[in-house]
């Protein structure tokens, strides 16, 4: 057989494709250039991973409960599907843009590929401010979205699941309306769903608890003790409050939170169960007692062992990076930490877990939970968490000896680790025709 032709013609990438447009996927992009030196023979295929597969961009119309009708804009963007059917979150936020699915999607890529579960990567998302929608208008605009997208969706294309600002009710409703149009109830098209509609158990929880497992793990490697280790946890929803409550109950003292409500602190340590109870009801951190108020911007000032970006993209930049005291960044968040950041903790001996395996868990039980819906078998708790913790300490092992190996950073070997899968399986696919 004939090995396929070692160079494939590039031609002039579109402006908002390129590596210097400012923003997350010209970020991805510069990800990407910094490990094809490491991916040998595979590297003829790079440029795969430079374009996502298939972007739809869809107008979302809905009747407002006052009487009018609104249009929001929305994306599916399905970046790589070379491993298996595309795979990641939608999120409702009013800054959402076409570039940030976009990079998101591709990190998504990166993730599924990293936790090795057999899934390209995909995201979406609506520019809208949900806060703003009243529940209806909520479920009209979710319904309206999925019908628009579900030319591409499905159980076996495209699979969606809970981001910033969704949840389980929208995960039901996008499994209704897409089980209405295809005539069949079909659970398996999105996850992250209720326990009573092919929902998993630790499902909620698998993304914080992914962000402690592999904490813990790079906190073992670089001596750092977690009894005692003060953590400082920006974002207190699903992902930093259960990150944040597992490091808590193993001994560390969460002494700080920032949310989009303020920011707070404690030295002796917050009681993270409380908090987590404070924020379900009152919707943040502010207001929480006992703590000290903290200026927004002196969070990134605040002594601590450990910080756990769990919130947006572009959080620890040039600007906050040098004043950070933590010895270990666990990315909660995708994309927290930009690449100018990413160097200044380098440099000052910062070690960063990065967002595609960090906080990896949450897909990886989104796995769990597609697999037990095609197989209608539903798991226990103990074992999901069990076969979580597995899954995500051997992608660490991996990831830190092809750290070691290369002497890279952690981001670096990851993208490394991912990108031979992924363009290992396009190798073996063949270009089609
Ligand atoms: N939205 C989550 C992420 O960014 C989970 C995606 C999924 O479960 O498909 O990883």
């Amino acid at each position: 057989m004939t090995a396929p032709s070692p160079v494939l013609p590039v031609h002039a990438l579109p402006s908002y494709l390129q590596a210097d447009h400012l923003g997350p996927w010209g970020i991805y992009l510069q990800q990407v250039d910094r490990v094809t030196p490491y991916l040998g023979n595979l590297a003829r295929w790079v440029e795969t991973l430079k374009r996502p597969k298939r972007a739809l961009i869809v107008d979302v119309p809905i009747h407002l409960d006052n009487g009018t009708v609104a249009h929001f804009e929305g994306y599916r963007v399905q970046h790589n599907t070379s491993r298996g059917p595309g795979k990641g979150g939608v999120r409702f936020h009013q800054d959402v843009t076409l570039s940030e699915v976009m990079a998101l999607s591709a990190w998504m890529s990166i993730k599924n590929a990293a936790v090795n579960v057999p899934y390209g990567g995909a995201k979406g998302g609506i520019r809208v401010d949900p806060k703003t929608l009243s529940r209806g208008e909520l479920e009209r605009m979710t319904r309206r979205y999925t019908s628009e997208i579900g030319i591409i969706i499905g159980p076996t294309k495209d699979i969606p699941a809970p981001d910033v600002n969704t949840n389980e009710q929208i995960m039901a409703w996008m499994m209704d309306t897409y089980s209405m149009n295809e005539g069949a109830t079909s659970t398996g098209v999105v996850t992250g769903k209720p326990i009573d509609l092919g929902g998993s158990l630790g499902r909620r929880e698998a993304t914080g608890r992914g962000v402690y497992t592999v904490g813990a793990e790079a906190a073992r490697r670089i001596g750092l003790e977690i009894k005692g280790a003060r953590v400082a946890v920006q974002g207190f929803g699903n992902v930093g409050g259960v990150a944040g409550k597992l490091f808590a109950e193993a001994g560390a003292r969460v002494v700080a939170v920032q949310d989009h409500t303020g920011a707070i602190y404690r030295e002796a340590g917050l009681d993270v169960p409380a908090l987590m109870a404070h924020v379900a009801e009152t919707g943040g951190v502010a207001g929480f007692a006992p703590a000290e108020v903290l200026d927004k911007n002196k969070f990134w000032d605040v002594p601590c062992d450990i910080l756990i970006p769990a919130a947006l993209e572009g959080q620890i930049t040039e600007a906050n990076a040098g004043r950070i005291t933590a010895r270990l960044v666990i990315e909660g968040a995708n994309g927290p930490t930009t690449p100018q950041a990413d160097d200044i903790l380098h440099d000052r001996g910062v070690l960063v877990l990065p967002d595609v395996i960090a906080n990896a868990g949450g897909v990886t039980v989104s796995y769990f939970e597609w697999v037990q819906d095609f197989s209608s078998f539903f798991w226990t708790e103990d074992e999901i968490n069990a076969r979580l913790v597995k899954v995500m300490r051997e992608a660490f092992a991996a990831v830190w000896q092809v750290a070691e190996d290369h002497k890279v950073s952690l981001r670096t070997a990851t993208f490394i680790v991912a990108c031979k899968r992924i363009l290992h399986s396009r190798d073996l696919r063949g270009l089609y025709p």
